[in-house]
């Protein structure tokens, strides 16, 4: 076996999936110097992720592809809830612009996506990127010692920092002797992606069958593609629900006949729900689906990994210059209760809309109805699962008692002197105070250690309504956010 004498490299990503991917990217931006290793020479592709939030495409724009994003995805209008025959019983619309400055709602294939990581990665001068390149164990101390096999045979190399963004199996959970927590949902779905070029009539966004005989998703992605994904029957196969005559019979509500349509993949997968019991040892980090993974019903597995690589990235960038260690400790801390509130609400929906016995079905039209009369049910379902992270050294909810810490700041296109400009544009890379009046001196004293950006609202930055709004629902005069763009701290009006 070659064993690497070199200098150690700074982070090791394990996986070029999304999420290690944008880690690396996000990294590179802040100029850490990463090696990405996969053991596939191509990005894997089967149908996989088609949703992403509003703040997930914010994440992408970090890296630099907000325009690539929006050339290969179309914003979606919403959900609706529809009865077996196709008719909608409920609707929660999400179209517009949302907090983050881009559409609330998107839809995508996944394969687009992670082809245009890919390039993003190649051409990046701080990123390495070998694929045909396996992790297949882990050497614990410090440097990590990672025992790598490719097409030249087995080597032996050395990281400050392993990143294991391997997907569902990680091998790098398993090297860590991290196991996963079952939240307790397993279910076999058939998905489809195909084309159509004479078009499938839809309202723009996702449609979710609700009946428990065939519980079912319809989506309709960029251009003339479309996904539908249909809970199997026990001793079904994808491939032959794939085959002519048994998708004919999925699909006929839609009224297309199985003539128009081009399959372009078709899989079975088990949905399940699980989240690592540990998501760090040492110098050793999980992300993305290696430390937790959940139905795709609210569309936000991929989602999860961008935000966990978000929280992260700036964090090791600080602490490989420095930063006490507990800072990494933060990362689980914030990441864990957030990812386990959006597993268990993917399963609640999951079977609230698809699941149970028939006489479900029939009480579920009249209580989706109702539920949606509900004060602010309606506004939650459009909102989906918002980022909040609990108080701890990075989120300061002791000096003042506001809602904002731990939150994520809004991204408006505010005025500046060069032309409307995205918030983040101005914010940078690293901290910044945002004031509307005078920060307390305790917050001040605190950005000017940290070397915060100042945006002061009306005078750096105008056209600014709503972040006024946003500070003045927070009772904030001022409000220090972290780069990754969550609010650290508040000062009161
Ligand atoms: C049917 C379906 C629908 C979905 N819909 C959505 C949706 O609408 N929205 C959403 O947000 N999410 C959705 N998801 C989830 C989403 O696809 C995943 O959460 C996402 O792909 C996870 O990204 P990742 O980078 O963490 O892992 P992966 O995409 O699995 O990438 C892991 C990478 O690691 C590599 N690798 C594995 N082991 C090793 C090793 N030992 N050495 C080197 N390389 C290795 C693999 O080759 C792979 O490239 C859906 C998933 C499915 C199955």
């Amino acid at each position: 076996m070659a064993v690497d004498e070199e200098a150690p490299v700074p982070v090791l990503v394990v996986g070029a999936g999304p999420t290690g991917s944008v880690a690396a990217l996000l990294l590179a931006r802040l100029g850490v110097a990463s090696t990405v290793v996969d053991r596939e020479p191509r990005p894997y592709p089967g149908p996989r992720a088609v949703h992403l939030d509003d703040e997930a495409v914010r994440i992408l724009a970090q890296v630099g592809l907000a325009a690539v994003f929006a050339g290969l995805s179309r914003p979606a209008t919403g959900l609706r809830l529809l009865d077996a025959r196709l008719r909608p019983f409920a609707e929660f619309r999400r179209d517009g612009p949302g907090v983050h400055g881009y559409p609330q709602s998107n839809l995508f294939d996944q394969p687009d996506l992670d082809a245009a990581l890919r390039t993003a990665l190649h051409r990046h001068p701080l990123v390495t990127l070998r694929t045909d390149c396996e992790l297949v164990g882990i050497e614990e101390g410090r440097p990590v010692g990672a025992v790598l096999h490719g097409l030249q045979g087995t080597e032996r190399v050395r990281a400050a920092v392993v990143l294991g963004c391997d997907g569902a199996r990680s091998t790098v959970r398993a090297a860590v002797g991290a196991g996963l927590r079952d939240l307790r949902f397993d279910e076999r779905w058939f998905v489809v992606d195909v084309r159509c070029r004479s078009g499938i009539p839809t309202w723009g966004g996702v449609d979710q069958v609700c009946d428990p005989r065939r519980a079912a998703t319809f989506l309709p992605l960029p251009g003339d593609r479309y996904r539908w994904e249909f809970r199997m029957h026990p001793g079904e196969s994808a491939d032959a629900l794939a085959r002519p005559d048994q998708l004919s019979r999925l699909t006929a509500a839609w009224g297309v006949p199985v003539t128009e349509l081009e399959v372009v993949r078709a899989a079975a997968y088990t949905f399940r729900a699980r989240i690592a019991d540990r998501w760090r040892s040492g110098p050793v980090l999980l992300l993305g689906d290696a430390a937790h993974l959940m139905p795709p019903f609210i569309g936000q597995g991929l989602g999860a990994g961008l935000r966990d690589a978000h929280n992260l990235a700036w964090k090791l960038a600080a602490t490989l210059r420095g930063a006490g260690p507990g800072f990494l400790d933060t990362y689980e801390r914030e990441r864990a209760p957030h990812v386990e509130a959006v597993i268990r609400g993917a399963v609640r929906v999951g079977r609230a809309l698809t699941g149970g016995p028939h006489a479900t079905a029939a009480l579920r039209r009249p209580l989706a109805g109702l539920l949606l009369r509900v004060p602010g049910v309606r506004g939650r379902a459009q909102r989906g699962i918002a980022t909040r992270y609990p108080a701890g050294p990075l989120v300061d909810r002791r000096r003042h008692r506001a809602d904002l810490p731990g939150t994520p700041c809004p991204q408006p296109t505010v005025l500046v002197e060069r032309g409307p400009t995205p918030l983040d544009d101005v914010l940078g890379d690293g901290y910044a105070l945002v004031t509307d009046g005078e920060p307390d001196a305790a917050l001040a004293a605190r950005a000017r250690e940290l070397g915060a950006r100042t945006v002061r609202l009306g005078i750096d930055v105008t056209d600014d309504g709503v972040l006024r709004e946003w500070l003045a629902a927070g009772r904030a005069a001022a409000a220090l956010v972290r780069p990754d763009r969550i609010v650290q701290a508040s000062s009161p009006r």
